[in-house]
């Protein structure tokens, strides 16, 4: 079994996530250097929402973090969620005034999720909770699909093009509940606030925000 994950190795050399150089033996799925130079967010990346509370993120989305979310979402990268996970697990854990009751995350459409072949958000969730001794929950559908966040420009725009887009799937279970929702970048806030508007009249107590990284 060493010899073939060692045959494997040489084949397809492990790659560092973010900066996509090739491992050292020993290395996690990071590489020294990302560990020690990732553009680690200050604060907790603390973003306050308009209707959820607030937002934490570990790193800023910038240079190699934005390069790797990128490949995540459009190269078929589903794996890097392994590294993902513990890197905002890690920031869950170690921000103080983070309270939740059940963890879920922002989904993805069903046909943008038939097309990329995964909801990253999810796998992120999913992961991030296994990290946690948790499990994540669906709270959310999004029973419309809209033009890309990215592809829009200030929060006026985004939040009208979100509108409308999400539905609570199981208001029994998050009835009086603090909901922790995860997702991959936030920029503006306006779809963490979406989601946490169409929760909140289902009857969640609050909402805050995770992600793996934070736009300008
Ligand atoms: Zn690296």
């Amino acid at each position: 079994m060493k010899i073939f994950t060692t045959i494997l190795d040489i084949l397809f050399p492990r790659k560092c996530v973010f900066c996509a150089k090739i491992l050292n033996k020993g290395d996690d799925g990071l590489c020294d250097n990302c560990v020690e130079s990732l553009p680690y967010a200050d604060n907790y990346g603390y973003q306050k929402g308009e209707i959820f509370d607030f937002c934490i993120s570990p790193l800023y989305y910038t240079d190699v973090v934005r390069q790797s979310i990128l490949r995540y979402k459009f190269g078929n990268a589903s794996y890097y969620s392994d590294e993902y996970a513990k890197v905002l697990a890690d920031c869950i854990k170690e921000c103080p005034d983070l309270k939740y009751d059940i963890i879920s995350w922002v989904p993805l459409s069903k046909k943008r999720e038939r097309k990329r072949g995964y909801d990253q958000a999810m796998l992120l969730a999913t992961k991030t909770a296994d990290n946690l001794g948790k499990t994540a929950e669906v709270v959310l559908r999004k029973h419309r699909d809209v033009q890309p966040q990215s592809e829009l420009g200030n929060k006026t725009e985004r939040s009208a093009n979100i509108s409308g887009a999400y539905e609570a799937t199981n208001p029994e279970i998050i009835k009086n509940k603090h909901i922790l929702l995860i997702d991959d970048v936030i920029t503006t806030g306006s779809t963490l606030d979406e989601c946490a508007g169409v929760l909140l009249s289902a009857g969640a107590a609050g909402i805050t925000g995770a992600t793996l990284a934070k736009g300008d």
